[in-house]
């Protein structure tokens, strides 16, 4: 058994010294990891680490599944929707009381601008609470097929989800996911990406102040080979839901195949075009198109990597928004003025940089960046490429970081043409002053969102998700609650046997 406490004493910048839960949260506790290991947390801005989590394994993952299970076959499912409600009503005012707090421990584990990591804890309460506004409207119908029969529907929880977060948005996609899984009545084994333990553990301490019944929400640090794998292919397990890579997204698939056919739903990777046209507002353009793609240091599935502009002001454009990017302050999350920090790990600043030397050895032109920034932590200069073809790999596969590629189209046929040019379709944005452009090319974009002059514009209420290899299921809005129900027909015979 491991000595390493379940909590620890960390520092922020920006919140000073606070409590840092460290265990595995099962059954409303933190504990710690059956085979006693932990693993370290880095801070990105500065290599250095932060401090040791207690690790889930396989057998970790059994015991909160049993949990899970237990919980939602007995005292779960007596819980009234407008109870489910309110509990993530209460976590959503949580969220708001320790906004500050969740969001330092954000910028400190991801290197994510601390202003940035405030709106994205904003953004985790309004998710939640709207969820707890869907609790008791989750409603069926009846279906009327003849007088004899009396039938409706109900949407009943699935069970037991599963569900696997990433690292880019810790917060946010814990929240995007345990605020329609619980709506719905479902609970909840959830394991947080082991590059950013700590947000998500802070947070299963509010789950408990909120009130939540044990056993409902279970939150495992640990690794995707080991306790990632065994969520995918348990055996007890309803459904997973997984935001990732599409490379591991087809190994949950595959897993959720070969073991018990679990449902699946999946958020993936993307490529998106960002389309300008010669009739936009070109400094509002270049604004969004900066902001799609340096947001968040370019580690967004959904950001704008390939910027097709019309040939009419394609030079001014390229000029303007090397200026822009450029004036992106990069450095210290803590910083009031920072826009991008770190990328969140060596492994990611590696591939990022091998992206850069790919395209620089296929003949791609550097107009900005290209370089790292900084001597310590994985800082990246925001980097454009022009003179990108179509065949080259930094136009065809997702980079994850603050790169992007620009090339010139001639009619709205090309622009069709080349944002489509893709295996993904997760998201895509078209900048023109004309309406009727602006609807014929969202009408033609094969991609789960289209934004229409501006960029990464997401909220609670707007169904957000993947065409193609960008995934499967629809997360926020309404349709998020289809991932976590599942219809149950009721026929009642009312008149006599049919062949008496
Ligand atoms: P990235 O490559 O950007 O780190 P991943 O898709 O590898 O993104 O990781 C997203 C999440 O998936 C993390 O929580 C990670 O631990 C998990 N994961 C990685 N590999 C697997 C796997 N084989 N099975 C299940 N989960 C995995």
């Amino acid at each position: 058994m491991s000595n390493h406490p379940l909590s620890v004493t960390l520092e922020t910048p920006q919140t000073g010294k606070y409590e840092q839960p460290t265990g595995l949260f099962i059954n409303n506790e933190f504990v710690k990891g059956v085979d006693g290991k932990t693993f370290e947390t880095i801070n990105p801005s500065t290599e250095k680490v932060i401090g040791a989590v207690h690790e889930a394994t396989e057998k970790d993952v059994d015991i909160a599944v049993s949990v899970a299970r237990k919980t939602f076959e007995t005292t779960w499912r007596q819980v009234t929707p407008d109870q489910r409600g309110r509990y993530l009503v209460n976590l959503a005012d949580l969220f708001e009381k320790h906004l500050d707090q969740l969001a330092a421990i954000e910028s400190l584990d991801n290197g994510k601008a601390f202003s940035m990591a405030k709106v994205d804890v904003g953004m985790c309460a309004g998710c939640l609470r709207y969820y707890g506004g869907w609790a008791d409207k989750i409603e069926g119908k009846v279906i009327d097929t003849n007088p004899d029969t009396f039938s409706y529907t109900k949407q009943e929880p699935i069970g037991v989800c599963g569900q696997i977060i990433p690292w880019n948005f810790p917060l946010l996609m814990w929240a995007w996911k345990i605020g329609p899984a619980i709506a719905c009545g479902n609970t909840i084994v959830l394991k947080t990406a082991e590059q950013t333990p700590l947000s998500g553990l802070f947070a299963a301490k509010l789950v408990k102040e909120a009130g939540f019944p044990p056993g409902v929400i279970n939150i495992l640090s640990g690794f995707g080979k080991t306790a990632g794998a065994a969520i995918s292919s348990h055996m007890d397990i309803d459904k997973v839901a997984f935001t990732g890579s599409t490379v591991v997204g087809r190994q949950i698939m595959k897993a959720a195949a070969g073991s018990n056919l679990k449902k699946v739903t999946l958020e993936l990777g993307g490529k998106s075009p960002n389309i300008i046209f010669n009739d936009a507002n070109i400094e509002n353009a270049i604004s969004w198109v900066n902001f799609g793609i340096f947001f968040n240091h370019g580690q967004c599935c959904c950001a704008g990597s390939r910027i097709y502009v019309q040939e009419g002001i394609y030079d001014k454009f390229v000029e303007a928004f090397k200026k822009r990017a450029q004036a992106n302050k990069v450095g210290d999350p803590f910083a009031a003025d920072t826009f991008q920090g770190p990328q969140v790990s060596q492994l990611q600043y590696d591939r990022i940089m091998g992206y850069i030397d790919a395209g620089k050895k296929e003949g791609a032109k550097v107009e900005i960046g290209g370089e790292r920034h900084g001597k310590e932590g994985y800082f990246i200069q925001p980097t454009i490429f022009s003179n990108v073809s179509e065949d080259m790999k930094i136009m065809q596969e997702e980079i994850f970081g603050p790169v992007c590629s620009i090339a010139k189209f001639k009619t709205e046929e090309d622009a069709i043409r080349l944002g489509n040019a893709t295996t993904y379709g997760l998201a895509s944005a078209v900048h023109t002053s004309n309406l009727n452009t602006a609807i014929r090319v969202s009408n033609a974009l094969r991609a789960g969102t289209v934004w229409v002059n501006q960029y990464n514009m997401l909220h609670h209420t707007l169904p957000f998700g993947g065409f193609k290899e960008s995934g499967i299921g629809r997360e926020l809005g309404e349709a998020a609650l289809a991932n976590y129900t599942q219809t149950k027909t009721v026929s009642i015979r009312l008149g006599d046997a049919l062949f008496g």
